[in-house]
């Protein structure tokens, strides 16, 4: 009887220690977003298209109504067609709130295929209420589908249709089956055997080196990362013959 005593009374104590190691994490990951901390682009509110809202005026209530997936509509696909590969039916285009480091949330928008439309909408919404930070999300033909001017500008994208970085193949993006989060803390990086170095973007130098702590930092004890790959996406900072940390791919669809 003793001893079925102590095996139970081990077991509330493992329950209780498991329940504690989670919640703390993600108070660690709220409380190390709210850190004031200077940022070395614009802020969101400079650009045109991202609009920025204080917590207040986000009623609780209405949290919802600010995930949403929608089809793409005319005007939109006529300003972001050029050298689709995909049909417009299979694209979709989801808007979603985000903190970022100056403690406002921010209203983001990407473009993505159907199929991990809703996917998607609840890792952003998790990490929202996280208060993850994410600086900036904002249609990639603002930057003119041109991935280094946006990877520079810190923006997370999804649909872009470009090839894969230094080839002609069509790249993930193209099909918006792969997103990019906070590209430019969180680089392409390729070491070859001939000693050179590629960085995109080519600004994100002081980024490559992973040992170091800084903002935006995405790692294998981040949020995003488990996030991300426990809803079926791989990780490009997990690749072999190259990095590409700011990476997430659908694994669905080869
Ligand atoms: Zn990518």
């Amino acid at each position: 009887m003793r001893t079925k005593h102590l095996i139970l009374f081990l077991a509330v104590i493992a329950i209780l220690a498991l329940a504690s190691c989670h919640s703390e994490k993600y108070n660690s990951e709220a409380a190390s977003s709210s850190k004031v901390v200077n940022v070395d682009t614009i802020p969101s509110t400079d650009r045109k298209a991202g609009t920025t809202e204080t917590s207040e005026q986000v009623n609780a209530s209405e949290i919802d109504k600010c995930f949403v997936v929608t089809k793409v509509s005319d005007s939109l696909w006529s300003k972001m067609q050029t050298g689709s590969v995909v049909k417009r039916d299979d694209l979709r285009h989801i808007k979603v709130l985000h903190w970022d480091l100056d403690k406002k949330t921010h209203i983001g928008e990407l473009i993505c295929n159907r199929i991990i439309a809703d996917t998607l909408v609840q890792i952003f919404k998790e990490l929202y209420n996280a208060k993850y930070p994410i600086q900036r999300m904002v249609l990639p033909h603002l930057f003119g589908n041109d991935d280094e001017a946006q990877m520079q500008a810190n923006n997370t994208s999804c649909y872009c249709p470009r090839t894969v970085k230094g080839t002609k193949v069509m790249s993930k993006h193209a099909r918006g089956l792969a997103v990019d989060l906070n590209p430019l803390y969180n680089p392409y990086y390729k070491s070859r055997k001939d000693g050179s170095t590629e960085v995109q973007p080519s600004t994100a130098t002081p980024y490559v080196n992973r040992s170091k702590e800084f903002s935006y930092k995405i790692d294998d004890n981040d949020l995003a990362y488990e996030l991300f790959t426990s809803h079926g996406f791989r990780w490009g900072g997990d690749w072999k013959s190259c990095k590409d940390y700011q990476h997430f791919e659908w694994k669905g669809i080869q």
